[in-house]
């Protein structure tokens, strides 16, 4: 993704509650072909909030999984948190 791509995406989901929900069931492998398809191949790429909620979903649980822990600390979750939106935003 380039820049100029960032530029034309959409800054405010119609339906942030429902993407945040079917991208959780997605990294949870509970989604269908179809609806990941829909999601992944054309919402994400118009749509910044679910983009960068996308990525922070799928870096916090890659930190979870690393530190084989069931429970991160708030402050370090937080501050991941922190760190890919600021990536994103660049
Ligand atoms: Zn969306």
């Amino acid at each position: 993704m380039n820049a100029n791509e960032m530029k034309n995406m959409k800054h405010d989901c119609p339906h942030q509650q429902e993407c945040l929900q079917l991208l959780q069931s997605i990294l949870d492998g509970e989604a269908t072909q179809e609806q990941k398809d829909k999601f992944m191949g054309n919402h994400l790429e118009e749509c910044m909030p679910c983009y960068q909620n996308y990525h922070l979903e799928v870096a916090i649980r890659d930190l979870l999984r690393k530190k084989c822990a069931n429970q991160a600390p708030q402050d370090l979750v937080d501050s991941i948190k922190q760190k890919v939106i600021q990536n994103l935003a660049r």
